[in-house]
């Protein structure tokens, strides 16, 4: 039996850093869709051309987009037993299109990373990600040892457009609008775990890992 793990939750909440190591832990390929958007632009791609004012602005990129991008990627071959899901769904329609395509060969289960919003905007403001590798620093809670440059790969850090302090309160409006009401949908599928994301990374990784060895899991390992 496949299993796709989703990870919810707002902007800040950790998803990308969780996600890293989750994926490692439990042997599943990590998908982000704002990672697989974001090499598009890198890339110069026409989709990228068509993601690139919806996330410049904090909004979200159109379902349809989307979903092609997410199951082209999710048919190759390192998703085959499973693959962990990092920003994606994001919209209702999203969910429903995902549950339709697993009908019953996957088993899912979506961890909730809850963490208040002023933690959302102080975490988002001071992050700054390498262009070069796509590793997460921040200015306060895990500064590089040399200002501006990656620790990994001493890539120049930036500031993603997005995480700027007026384009990041959009995000915080549009995922209480349009994801928040995923954790009703998959709450009422029992398919939901909520985690305390505001505590430090090594506590929420171990909490997720824990869910993971849980009940709704079984059968996939
Ligand atoms: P993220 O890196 O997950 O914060 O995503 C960055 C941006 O990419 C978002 O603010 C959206 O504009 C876009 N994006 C990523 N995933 C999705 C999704 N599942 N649905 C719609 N837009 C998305």
């Amino acid at each position: 039996m496949r299993c796709v793990v989703i990870l919810l939750g707002p902007p800040g909440a950790g998803k990308g850093t969780q996600a890293a190591r989750l994926g490692k832990d439990l042997s599943l390929a990590h998908i982000s869709t704002g990672d697989l958007f974001r090499d598009n632009l890198s890339r110069g791609t026409e989709l990228g051309r068509q993601a690139k004012s919806y996330m410049d602005s904090g909004r979200l990129v159109p379902d349809v987009l989307v979903l092609d991008m997410l199951f082209d990627r999710v048919a190759r071959a390192d998703c085959s037993k499973g693959y962990l899901l990092d920003g994606f769904p994001r919209t209702l329609p999203q969910a429903e299109a995902l549950e339709r395509a697993l009908g019953k060969s996957a088993r899912i289960l979506a961890l909730n990373l809850k963490v208040a919003d002023e933690v959302l905007v102080e975490r988002l403001g001071g992050r700054r990600t390498c262009e070069t590798c796509g590793n997460i620093h921040h200015l306060r809670f895990s500064p590089p040892k040399v200002a501006g440059a990656c620790d990994k790969c001493s890539g120049r850090l930036v500031q993603r457009p997005d995480d700027s302090a007026e384009v990041v309160q959009k995000r915080l409006r549009v995922y209480r609008e349009q994801t928040l009401p995923l954790e009703a949908f998959y709450a009422e599928r029992k398919l939901l775990v909520n985690v305390d994301g505001a505590r430090a990374p090594e506590e929420v990784l171990g909490e997720l890992q824990r869910a993971c060895r849980g009940p709704v899991m079984e059968g996939c390992r």
